[in-house]
């Protein structure tokens, strides 16, 4: 069994141990960093976005977006309302989100990405790894698929207009230049009924211009999928609402 004990060596010679690690969250992190600090050799092998959960989606953004909620919590009322006066302040989803995302993009930089830039001990592979057997780790390495996305707010869709509800949004994902769909996102009422038309559309392999193309009864919440994909070619609001 290898074990990092004083300098990490294979036992053999001193060529360094070298170590695979799975992920780049805070624990690949401080594992990479221990491991190399001991002379070992460390390959990342990270799926998703560098940094994992804690600085992407965990703990810091849910801690800005906390923040923000309890400032506009004390604009609205606080001790002092009798000497200073509360305002209820108008909320800008958009900006906040733009400002949580820079703070999390400048964090991931300074504790993650620097960490492996300035580290040549450590190297990032970008891919999935599974372990075929209690020795080999297999790595598929990402494709680096580039691709193109367009978001429709939900008042562009007859539907949630005609619910007086336009909360939500439709986004749709396609491979660049081929426009093969990847991936669809509904927040919207009735989205439950309607996602499975997206994951249909998916598994069969059709591209926006498909989508784009298909009749859908109007009026429904499912129309918005058709929509959506016109938005890659066309200005939606552009369109008579009966467009079919
Ligand atoms: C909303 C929220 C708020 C939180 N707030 C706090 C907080 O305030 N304080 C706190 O201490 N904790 C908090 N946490 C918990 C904290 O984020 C996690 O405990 C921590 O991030 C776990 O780190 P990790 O390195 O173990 O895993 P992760 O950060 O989840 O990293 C795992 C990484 O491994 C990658 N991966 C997984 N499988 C594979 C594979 N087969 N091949 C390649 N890559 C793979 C994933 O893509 C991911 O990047 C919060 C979590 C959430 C969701």
């Amino acid at each position: 069994m290898r074990r990092l004990d004083g300098r990490a060596q294979t036992g053999k010679g001193s060529a360094p141990l070298r170590i695979a690690i799975v992920g780049s969250g805070g624990a690949a992190f401080a594992a990479a960093l221990k491991a190399a600090e001991q002379g070992a050799s460390v390959t990342m092998i990270e799926r998703g976005t560098l940094g994992g959960t804690c600085v992407n989606v965990g703990c810091v953004p849910s801690k800005i977006m906390i923040r923000a909620a309890h400032v506009a919590h004390l604009r609205r009322h606080s001790p002092f309302d009798a000497g200073l006066s509360a305002v209820p302040p108008v909320v800008d989803r958009k900006r906040l989100l733009a400002q949580q995302q820079g703070r999390v993009n400048e964090l991931r930089h300074a504790k993650y990405e620097g960490i492996l830039e300035s580290n040549p001990a450590i190297t990032l592979m970008r891919g999935e790894a599974r372990f075929r057997n209690g020795h080999t780790l297999a790595v598929r390495l990402a494709g680096g698929v580039e691709t193109d996305s367009r978001t429709l707010a939900l008042e562009n869709v007859p539907r949630a207009l005609a619910n007086f509800d336009t909360r939500g949004f439709i986004k749709l994902v396609a491979e660049a230049g081929t426009g093969r769909l990847l991936g669809a996102q509904m927040v919207a009422a009735q989205a439950g009924d309607a996602i499975q038309a997206a994951a249909l559309a998916i598994r069969s392999g059709m591209t926006v211009d498909d989508l784009a193309g298909q009749l859908f009864p109007y009026l429904t919440m499912v129309e918005g999928l058709k929509l959506c994909a016109q938005t890659f070619s066309k200005d939606v609001k552009q369109l008579s609402c009966c467009a079919g």
